[in-house]
């Protein structure tokens, strides 16, 4: 039997249109808002018109890019700070809106991170979820984007990768992304009033074309981009190449690196999915080109006119030597394909990163 925590009856989209840019508006919940994707997505929502209220607690983020996000697009957001693992906090949000849907970016992500401490990034995303979708359940809050990450299908048997691909994460953060895909499975499942998109992230790079927000990691970038442009503006002394021996053609790790702003945009693309009942959709977003680390550093001196040292060392533990998607559902389903290539995302990071050389401080 279900049983509702709220009076509150079901809700399903009944967004309104706007004609102009033919997009349904929605009043959306965007956990992890605050983030380098979420605040990225914030933007392009609402300069499509959405309403948005911002949950986050701010554990790998600050509230700068929000207050830049709103300065840029002359748009309110509503921002709470609050950790989604505790229930009380979150349902007095839920209790203050009317969502129609929920994008749900909140979660820990660092790879490395995961294998050292696997238990708080369990209780953190796994938990986290829970929360959120015992609350969305109660008060009827059935729409939600979820971000799964490329990392789910492991060491792939072939490239391009597929939707229908074998998946077998090789670390703890990956294992916390498909147990969560497999609870919205079993969720769907249970009640088919849920509709539910995993995006299956690839390689995010690149920032707002502004230059006022962009990726701003916290400690010694764990990520390719992040570490070049940190050496291209003096504050690392040189990349460490992890690995020239992998079977690709100059021997570094291939990569389908994706435009943030188009990853943004694929969530809009989710958005409108969801108000056609799909059910459980599962779509890659990547670009379904890979590109070597050689090649990243080579077209990143190019933009930047800066030279990237770098040094030659033994591979990073658990990397794989080439990983790409097919995005071709993405496109015949979400009429989405990425935009933008390798210049615009190295132009679009180098901007945000001089004109910004500490992030958001
Ligand atoms: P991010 O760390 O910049 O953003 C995540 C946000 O979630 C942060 O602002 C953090 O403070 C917040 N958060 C974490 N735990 C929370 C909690 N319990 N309650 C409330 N807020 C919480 O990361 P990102 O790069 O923007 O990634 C967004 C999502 O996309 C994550 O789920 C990540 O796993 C996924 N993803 C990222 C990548 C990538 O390379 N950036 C690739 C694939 C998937
Ligand atoms: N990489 C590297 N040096 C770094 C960080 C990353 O050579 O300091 C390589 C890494 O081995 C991989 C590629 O860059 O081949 C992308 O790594 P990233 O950590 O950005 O993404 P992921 O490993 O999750 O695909």
């Amino acid at each position: 039997m279900k049983r509702r925590e709220s009076g509150s009856g079901q809700r399903r989209i009944s967004p309104t249109n706007n004609r102009q840019s033919g997009v349904n508006i929605m009043k959306i919940l965007i956990t992890g808002g605050a983030g380098y994707i979420g605040s990225h997505t914030c933007l392009t929502l609402l300069e499509e018109g959405h309403e948005i209220c911002v949950v986050d607690n701010l554990v790998n983020s600050k509230e700068a890019p929000l207050a830049r996000v709103q300065e840029i697009t002359g748009r309110h957001l509503d921002f709470q700070r609050v950790d989604l693992t505790q229930k009380e906090r979150l349902r007095r949000v839920f209790a203050a809106h009317s969502f129609e849907g929920i994008i749900h970016f909140a979660g820990l992500k660092a790879v490395g991170e995961s294998a050292v401490m696997p238990l708080p990034y369990y209780r953190n995303n796994i938990c986290g979820t829970l929360v959120l979708l015992e609350l969305m359940q109660a008060y009827g809050v059935k729409n939600l984007v979820f971000s799964s990450s490329a990392t789910v299908y492991g060491e792939p048997e072939s490239v391009p990768i597929r939707e229908t691909a074998a998946v077998g994460p090789t670390n703890p953060y990956g294992r916390t992304k498909l147990m969560i895909e497999y609870i919205l499975k079993d969720l769907y499942q249970s009640d088919p009033e849920f509709n539910i998109a995993i995006l299956r992230y690839f390689n995010p790079v690149g920032a707002h074309g502004s230059g006022r927000i962009g990726e701003d990691p916290n400690d010694i970038p764990n990520n390719l981009m992040p570490f070049i442009s940190q050496v291209a503006v003096g504050k690392q002394p040189r990349l460490s190449v992890f690995g020239s021996d992998y079977p690709t053609p100059d021997g570094t790790g291939v990569r389908d690196y994706i435009h943030v702003m188009d990853l943004a945009a694929g969530h809009g693309c989710a958005l409108e999915k969801l108000c056609q009942n799909p059910g459980v959709v599962t779509y890659n977003l990547g670009t379904g080109r890979g590109y070597s680390v050689l090649e990243m550093i080579a077209a990143f001196e190019r933009v930047s006119g800066r030279p990237i040292p770098y040094q030659l060392v033994d591979r990073r533990e658990g990397d794989i030597a080439v990983c790409y998607a097919d995005p071709a559902l993405a496109e015949q389903d979400l009429g989405w394909r990425a935009k933008r290539g390798i210049e615009e995302m190295c132009t679009d990071v180098w901007r945000w990163q001089s004109a910004n050389p500490n992030g958001y401080e």
